[in-house]
């Protein structure tokens, strides 16, 4: 039987392994990880990661070819096939802190692999690094979170290095999907995949900000532009902005590898992207803030979504950090409710600075807790059950007048304001 260990049990890991081994009954995975509460996690009824359909496929597969451990060299000794899906974050320390890549986590996880084996390996690198020189295949991981799942089911592109990994893919992915390139491509191309997603919110938000300014609605421009086969529609959404741990990050390297090639205008030009996604955080606390007749001091806010997209309970780098500390420095007083975000990650993720920061917020479980009493609710994450509240009884239970500021624009603006809210949607004109 064929063995794969995967090292780095997270978003990737875990759930690129559990689509793996349902897909080959006749391999045996195991996902092995330096984190104890996060393996004892992937053994429990609680997963680590919340992802549709996840929890059915590691189900379906766990103790029969789907193994967690934390014994990382056992089972990296025992592998055929090495998978390498370990955290690399933007540095946050050294003369390239805020740039390049930290590969701290992939070269300790590397020298590990060469210390303890003794046989045959095939390793496949799976984390997002800028580049790698020896004998090792470049499988980049390209699914999103959120759809991981049906991603990893009916992947786009495929990377094959070697026939092993062709034939393991081969048992769901459609030969035509399974791409080879050199390694430099390979790397090159998830990290552009990113910056050109990303880059696509960032010009849908640019726009956003001039339809404001001059009576467009941002989501009919988009509509329009969206029917463009040249353009498409997706991924025009305007929004507080991007987030996640990959757009940025993996931006961040294309800078740094664009600066180091002597490239500073190619540099330039991706920076721009960021410039703009963080313009976009602040200039919704702006709106949201004048719209409130200038001032949130004293008042509440319901903070509706803190992940950085739906379906998904990450809140790596999610706008919604940014914003609330945006309103918690005027001072507002701030209730946050996110189906997938527990209270404890929320906390983490403010980094109160002071105990009065800490006073100013309350994360509760509910959205009807969460606007009792508030001056203003803001939506932050585009949650399908935010367009179904009952905003009647929402609206009764706030304070008057009553303000609802649209992150996301999923709320229906024509019915909110028949009910008598105060409606700021972004990119939009103030009556739509
Ligand atoms: P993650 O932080 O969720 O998981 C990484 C795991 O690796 C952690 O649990 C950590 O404890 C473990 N780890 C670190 N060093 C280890 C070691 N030496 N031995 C064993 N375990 C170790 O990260 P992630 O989101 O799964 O991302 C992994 C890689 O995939 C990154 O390079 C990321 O850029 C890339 N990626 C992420 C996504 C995504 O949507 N999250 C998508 C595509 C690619």
């Amino acid at each position: 039987m064929v063995k794969i260990c995967c090292i780095g049990a997270g978003y990737v890991g875990g759930s690129t392994m559990a689509v793996i081994a349902l897909k080959c009954p006749a391999i045996e995975v195991v996902v092995v990880d330096i984190s104890k509460p996060r393996i004892e996690a992937w053994n429990s009824d609680q997963l680590p990661i919340y992802e549709p359909g996840l929890d059915d496929v590691v189900k379906q597969c766990r103790r029969r070819n789907l193994f967690f451990s934390t014994d990382v060299e056992k089972h990296v000794k025992e592998a055929d096939i090495i998978f390498v899906s370990v955290n690399t974050p933007t540095k946050s320390r050294g003369l390239v802190a805020g740039k390049a890549a930290d590969l701290t986590y992939w070269e300790s996880a590397a020298r590990m692999i060469a210390d303890v084996s003794k046989s045959d390996k095939i390793v496949v690198e799976k984390s997002t690094v800028p580049g790698i020189n020896y004998q090792i295949l470049s499988n980049p991981e390209l699914l999103a979170e959120g759809t991981a799942i049906e991603d990893l089911f009916k992947p786009d592109r495929g990377w094959k290095a070697v026939q092993a990994l062709k034939d393991m893919y081969a048992h769901w992915v459609p030969e035509d999907r399974i791409l080879t390139t050199n390694l430099w491509s390979a790397e090159l191309s998830k990290l552009a995949a990113n910056a050109f997603l990303a880059q696509r919110i960032s010009s849908v938000n640019a726009i956003s900000a001039l339809c404001e300014a001059t009576g467009a609605n941002v989501c009919e421009v988009a509509y329009a532009i969206g029917k463009d086969l040249r353009i498409g529609p997706k991924f025009l959404n305007a929004s507080v902005g991007f987030g996640g741990s990959c757009f940025q990050k993996d931006i961040l390297n294309l800078v740094y590898i664009s600066e180091c090639n002597g490239l500073p205008e190619v540099a330039n030009y991706w920076k721009q992207v960021i410039k703009i996604n963080d313009y976009q955080k602040s200039w919704f606390v702006n709106r949201a803030v004048s719209s409130m007749f200038n001032t949130v001091a004293g008042k509440k806010i319901a903070v509706l979504g803190f992940a950085f997209k739906k379906d998904i309970g990450d809140t790596r780098e999610t706008p919604a950090i940014d914003v609330c500390k945006g309103l918690l420095g005027d001072k507002a007083q701030i209730s946050i409710y996110d189906p997938q975000v527990t209270e404890d990650q929320i906390q983490r993720d403010q980094q109160p600075t002071s105990p009065s920061a800490v006073k100013q917020v309350s994360v509760v479980w509910d959205a009807y807790e969460a606007t009792k009493g508030a001056h203003g609710l803001c939506i932050l994450t585009e949650w399908d059950e935010f367009k179904t509240l009952d905003y009647q009884k929402i609206f009764d239970n706030m304070q008057k007048p009553t303000f609802v500021l649209d992150g996301r624009n999923i709320v229906d603006g024509e019915k909110l304001r028949e009910i008598d809210f105060i409606v700021y949607s972004i990119g939009k004109p103030l009556d739509a």
